[in-house]
């Protein structure tokens, strides 16, 4: 099996500047590939910094060290110091990402949230219509829904409306943070489905979960993010 990304001595800080420019080492070295149809689980408690390793991963974070290779368009492709017009062109074709939460668009129906991955790939209309009224449905989000803005939906409601949009389309790699917490346990089940879907044809995924289930349905390997202990130097830094 291909491996799809490699992920070499990754380290993250974040500078507090309102806070006498307290440095947080948030990712320390991290080490890690995954391959074709494989689920890497992020396993560590609360603040071990998984979320924020997803977001580096996707590019929202610039990294203070470390490499992050992926395969893109059959290259591989090194996403630290990547140009944007790069970084697009992978969150169009290559990654894609379930965030905790939607990011609401005033007036923007639910049909066009989730088709618009679709839309933006260059498929026909008419057949992202057609996928997005099969996900929504699957999903359990009432028709009467559909064509409605998100912004006054549930907490819950708008998760699903986020996993529809991420399931859209077929990626090589995905990262998934918490796509089933909120959720009640039938839809929790199609969730789970769709990611064993999404691996049967080929996708890497790295994922967070809260639930035991969640994490044996779908995970093949975990990757332990439990804080190190801070060397006496960082102890004397701080
Ligand atoms: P997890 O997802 O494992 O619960 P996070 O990645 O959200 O953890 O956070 C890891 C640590 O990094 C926490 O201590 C958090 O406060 C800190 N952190 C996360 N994002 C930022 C940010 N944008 N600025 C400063 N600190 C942050
Ligand atoms: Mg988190």
């Amino acid at each position: 099996m291909n491996t799809l990304i490699e992920v070499r001595d990754l380290s993250k800080t974040f500078t507090l500047h309102p806070q006498n420019g307290v440095v947080l080492r948030v990712l320390r070295g991290l080490n890690f590939s995954v391959r074709e149809g494989e689920c890497l689980v992020l396993q560590g408690q609360s603040g071990a910094g998984k979320s924020t390793l997803l977001r580096t991963l996707y590019g929202n974070y610039l990294p203070a060290g470390g490499s992050i290779r992926i395969q893109h368009q059959g290259q591989w492709l090194e996403l630290v110091g990547a140009e944007p017009r790069q970084v697009l062109a992978v969150r169009q074709q290559t990654l894609g990402y379930v965030s905790q939460f939607l990011r609401v668009i005033p007036r923007v129906s639910t049909l066009d949230v989730v088709m618009e991955p679709a839309l933006a790939r260059g498929v026909q209309r008419a057949d992202a219509v057609a996928r997005a009224e099969h996900l929504l449905a699957r999903l359990n989000i009432p028709q009467r829904l559909w064509q409605l803005a998100p912004g006054t939906f549930s907490g819950g409601e708008q998760q699903r409306v986020n996993i529809a949009r991420g399931f859209m389309v077929p990626w090589p790699l995905m990262l998934l943070d918490e796509p089933t917490a909120s959720l009640d346990d039938g839809n929790r089940q199609v969730v789970l489905a769709l990611i064993n879907e999404a691996k049967a044809a080929g996708a890497a995924v790295i994922g967070i979960f809260h639930d035991r289930q969640a994490r044996e349905t779908v995970g093949d390997r975990h990757l332990d993010m439990t804080p190190a202990q801070l060397t006496a130097k960082e102890l004397l830094e701080c």
